[in-house]
């Protein structure tokens, strides 16, 4: 059986800001409006249920928040941009410009772009974390997310709850 939040509909979005190194438009800063779409995959317990949809649904809307009106910043290898730790702010330095923006606004994360599939499966490991406590994977074997980042586009990847 499966349990599904649909991201559009269950409310699970977040705009943010970001920009990709190199040319063209996306080298400067621009928005998305992302979705996130949950699926889990197992066995219902005796009470039919795979796990309490409103307690899932709190994890994920959680997530999103933390997101949402930040600018994403990935760890790009130095040659491609640098970010320092200035007393306002990050100073980052990409596609031969400077940036100054203050630590309140900037989310950095751990994955090396921000192409929809880097930032679907980071997504999914991190909420894989937040619902291991509560989520049981002896019945439920996996999780589906998909990250759609506006017009139309988007990733999805299916990780094993069993790790
Ligand atoms: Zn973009």
């Amino acid at each position: 059986m499966k349990l599904n939040l649909a991201g559009k509909d269950a409310g699970l979005t977040f705009e943010s800001v970001h920009l990709v190194p190199g040319r063209g438009g996306c080298s400067r800063l621009h928005p998305h409006f992302h979705t996130v779409s949950v699926s889990l995959d197992g066995e219902p317990s005796d009470r039919g249920m795979l796990m309490h949809i409103y307690r899932l649904k709190e994890v994920v809307i959680r997530l999103c928040q933390e997101f949402d009106h930040m600018v994403l910043v990935a760890n790009y290898p130095p040659e491609v941009m640098t970010v320092d730790e200035e007393e306002t702010g990050y100073k980052i330095n990409v596609n031969g410009k400077t940036y100054l923006l203050p630590y309140s606004d900037v989310l950095r994360l751990p994955i090396g772009t921000l192409n929809v599939e880097d930032l679907c499966q980071y997504m999914a490991e991190n909420l894989l974390d937040r619902l291991d406590p509560i989520l049981d994977a002896r019945r439920i074997v996996s999780m589906t997310v998909e990250v759609d980042e506006g017009n139309g586009q988007s990733a999805s990847v299916t990780v094993s709850t069993r790790r």
